[in-house]
């Protein structure tokens, strides 16, 4: 089987990856040269870890495991807590550069500096910046957030948020001290960030917000940071395939993002792994229940951020804040979803009430 795919951000290079170990070699275009940087908090939950690890990825030497979670509303609410639940921080240009190493260490065929520019879905091939044509028998593509081949194949347009950041070098000395950091926005779906990395600090924003609107917003709760730089992330939307023979999205392009915290790396990657098997097992159930996990978090995010909830929301966590920071770790930061979950949410609610 001819498998095309395009972009080598972690979704790309996941179904790559998967689709070695299928005994499949594919070809990889990538716009850019590796190592490249990309715009990214660089947070990684346990979800993105357990993907990994079946993938025989280990990324440890790269990350940072701040030991302190916060998470505020910008104003009286503030939960602080242990980060317990092994959260990392990377950064992508370093990430991103040692998963395309795996995969070319692995077999698989890279194409850097090569732009795919058009696409005929009829004869089966693509184009490059330079005219080239590469036939396909399936065409995979990960072009990221706003890519060019998902508005020319005219698939439904994703809705994508604006976010700003900014990074800094290593703003807290000491690592002990060091802290990820949440600010949710009460009056908008979307949040400011401030994670503390082992040698800079990356402060952001994302929401459904226009630049001035975000800017603002990033200057009332950072202060005046200098140059920001912008870059977009679906948010709020449910996944979706292509509904063209023989093209399939993965990660950010596909909208393969938890709309919540707005983490695209785990999802991204675990996008591929469900891809493969639908492509070599014409099995989609791995792509159902991803989907179904990222439609539980769009509807936490309704609920955490619709208009007349918002506020009664933040009190509530400010009064049962045991509860809240159980919450926030099992449910937001694990980022993984099951019923197995919400059997363990019911059972701790109840222990909780019972035990007031
Ligand atoms: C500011 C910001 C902060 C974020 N912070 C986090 C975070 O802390 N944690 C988290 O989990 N997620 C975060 N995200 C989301 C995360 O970055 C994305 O979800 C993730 O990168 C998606 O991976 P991907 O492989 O689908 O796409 P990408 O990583 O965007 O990779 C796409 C690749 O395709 C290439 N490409 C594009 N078009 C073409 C083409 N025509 N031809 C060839 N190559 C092409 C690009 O150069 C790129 O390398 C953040 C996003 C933003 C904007």
């Amino acid at each position: 089987m001819n498998v095309l795919i395009v972009g080598g951000g972690p979704s790309g290079v996941s179904a790559g990856l998967w689709l070695l170990k299928k005994g499949i070699k594919p070809i990889l275009f990538e716009k850019r040269t590796f190592p490249r940087d990309k715009l990214c908090g660089g947070l990684i939950t346990p979800k993105g870890r357990e993907e990994l690890s079946l993938l025989n990825i280990s990324y440890n030497h790269i990350a940072f495991e701040p030991p302190y979670i916060n998470i505020s509303d910008g104003a009286d609410l503030n939960l602080r807590f242990k980060n317990d639940i092994g959260i990392q921080l990377i950064k992508r240009e370093q990430f991103d550069d040692l998963l395309i190493d795996e995969y070319v260490k692995r077999g698989g065929i890279l194409k850097e500096n090569q732009e795919i520019t058009d696409i005929n879905t009829e004869k089966k091939y693509i184009i490059n910046a330079q005219g080239q044509e590469y036939f396909y028998d399936v065409l995979v593509i990960g072009e990221g957030a706003g890519g060019r081949l998902r508005k020319r194949l005219n698939q439904t347009k994703l809705q994508n948020a604006l976010c700003l950041e900014h990074k800094k070098k290593d703003e807290f000395s000491c690592d002990d001290e060091k802290s990820i950091n949440v600010y949710f926005l009460d009056d908008k779906p979307g949040y400011a960030w401030r994670f503390e990395n082992r040698d800079e600090t990356v402060t952001g924003i994302g929401s459904l917000l226009d630049y001035t609107d975000l800017k603002n917003k990033f200057n009332n709760i950072f202060g005046e940071a200098g140059k920001l730089k912008g870059a977009f992330v679906p948010y709020g939307i449910q996944p979706s395939q292509s509904n063209i023979q023989d093209v399939y999205f993965v990660g950010d392009a596909g909208g393969y993002v938890n709309s919540l915290l707005g983490e695209g790396i785990s999802y991204g990657i675990a996008s591929g792994r469900a891809l493969v098997d639908i492509i070599v097992n014409k099995d989609n159930s791995l792509d159902c229940v991803l989907r179904k996990n990222l439609r539980f978090y769009l509807s936490l995010r309704n609920l955490f951020f619709s208009k007349s909830l918002s506020k009664l929301n933040i009190n509530l966590l400010k009064k049962y804040e045991e509860f809240a920071i159980f919450i926030c770790k099992e449910f937001i930061l694990r980022s993984d979803f099951s019923v197995y979950g919400y059997k363990k949410l019911l059972q701790h609610f109840w222990r909780y009430k019972i035990g007031r």
